[in-house]
């Protein structure tokens, strides 16, 4: 059976910033007859939950992983080294099954793929990759984007 690594809140795992998980029949449904490996890479990190909400400030994922931009939570903490670490640890995990592709969940700054909160905290998108998208996508892996509703 065909292992996919999914964004532990998209099926239900309360590890959201807000202590919240995002399941919904949509992610239910791309699963179907796929096995989920579920992971959190900010909880990976020895993040908290519930968290500070952070966004990618002066780039997107890949920036973050280039030393070009960093990731900063809305009290002004840096908290890029969590980040690029559960970035690393979700390729770990995904590697360890033998996942080709991941179903991430989308505009976080971890898991979104396509879109991304700016880093102003004005609820503004940019394009691009959170930091765990990013680094899946750099070694192979596609990168699904899901919303959870
Ligand atoms: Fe964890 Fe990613 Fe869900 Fe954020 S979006 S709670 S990092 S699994």
């Amino acid at each position: 059976m065909e292992s996919v690594l999914v964004s532990a809140c998209l099926r239900g795992v309360p590890c959201r910033f807000d202590g919240r998980g995002r399941a919904s029949a949509e992610t239910a449904a791309v699963l179907s007859g796929r096995r989920a490996v579920a992971f959190c890479p900010e909880v990976a990190a020895g993040l908290p939950t519930p968290r500070r909400p952070a966004e990618i400030t002066g780039g997107d994922g890949h920036d973050v992983l280039d030393g070009r931009a960093r990731v900063v939570d809305d009290t002004g903490r840096d908290v890029t080294d969590a980040f690029v670490d559960g970035a690393h640890r979700a390729l770990e995990a995904a590697r360890a099954a033998g996942c080709t592709e991941a179903l991430l969940m989308a505009r976080s700054p971890s898991c979104g793929r396509g879109a991304v909160h700016d880093g102003t905290y004005a609820g503004q998108l940019r394009v691009g990759d959170g930091v765990t998208a990013a680094l899946l996508e750099r070694h192979g892996i596609t990168v699904r984007p899901a919303t959870g509703d």
